[in-house]
């Protein structure tokens, strides 16, 4: 049985518990990090947390631990699970109070959990498979670069995805792909460019994204932050997604459209390995 961190206390994970009135059940008021876990050590860990703070802040909502206090309580549970491959999933919520619109953070107690799932995230089979996504009308809100648990949208649209027999789903704005249910989408060009869209509020700035782009130019692969239309992703030499919990997964498919030749391309494999061995190097 899993440990979970709930509240200042490692529990079981059938007796960690929160309220109901908790503002995360009720309103979806929380933000979360998931981060990457290999050979036991936490993968981005510093990025993950510049991101966690800039959500709170986004949502005027208190972040009650430094730096050194997350990375001991992430580590925590790491270790009391004994988790070599797999993802640690934190959420922060403002806390349980009456139900109510309005909220006073002075009144409430944050409510804090972390747990982890195993998963096989360097030898995935979708590495040597590569994936399928159908792309999806973009109807979340306004501020998607905040990392909230509102994520119904997303969850519908991977089902949708599901149900017309492909892996994932892309959201589209007029044409324009913006990012994954659950990761940020690239293509790479047949001039080989690596291409994925700026960040702004309309998506969110993946950490994974971001480290993928940094190793990139270190190596002198060439790269544009720009918009690319579905049509133009149907066209791509490649294309894959980024998260934490996939680093990169190839797409192969893109509404019934063969990528490239239909099968896993060396651009991809290339650099996935270069983040694998940046990402590790740099492991907490
Ligand atoms: N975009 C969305 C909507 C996400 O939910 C996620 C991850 O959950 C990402 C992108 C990828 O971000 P990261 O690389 O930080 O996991």
């Amino acid at each position: 049985m899993r440990i979970v961190y709930v509240n200042g206390e490692y529990k079981p994970e059938n007796e960690a518990t929160v309220s109901v009135f908790d503002r995360g059940f009720l309103f979806a008021d929380a933000v979360y990090e998931g981060i990457a876990v290999v050979d036991g050590k936490l993968i981005d860990f510093p990025a993950h947390i510049a991101r966690l703070e800039r959500s709170c802040k986004a949502l005027d909502m208190p972040l009650n631990y430094n730096y050194e206090q997350l990375l001991e309580l992430n580590r925590q549970v790491v270790a009391r699970n004994d988790l070599k491959e797999g993802f640690l999933y934190f959420q922060i919520s403002r806390g349980a109070a009456d139900r109510d619109f309005a909220f006073d953070n002075s009144a409430l107690t944050q409510s804090v959990v972390i747990f982890c799932q195993p998963k096989s995230i360097i030898n995935n089979p979708v590495v040597e498979t590569g994936m399928s996504v159908i792309t999806i009308d973009d109807l979340r809100w306004g501020r998607c670069d905040i990392k909230t648990v509102q994520l119904l949208y997303p969850s519908l649209a991977k089902m949708e995805a599901k149900k017309q027999g492909a892996d994932d789903a892309w959201f589209v704005k007029d044409g324009i792909v913006m990012e994954g249910t659950s990761n940020n989408a690239f293509i790479i060009t047949k001039d080989d460019v690596i291409v994925t869209r700026p960040t702004s509020n309309e998506i969110l700035p993946g950490i994974t994204r971001a480290a993928i782009l940094q190793y990139a130019g270190e190596n002198g692969l060439k790269i544009e932050e720009r918009q690319f239309s579905k049509d133009e992703a149907y066209q791509a030499k490649e294309a894959f997604i980024s998260s934490a919990t996939t680093f990169m997964f190839p797409v192969v498919k893109i509404d019934g459209h063969q990528v490239g030749d239909g099968k896993v391309g060396e651009h991809v494999k290339k650099l996935r390995a270069l983040y694998i061995e940046e990402s590790i190097k740099r492991a907490v």
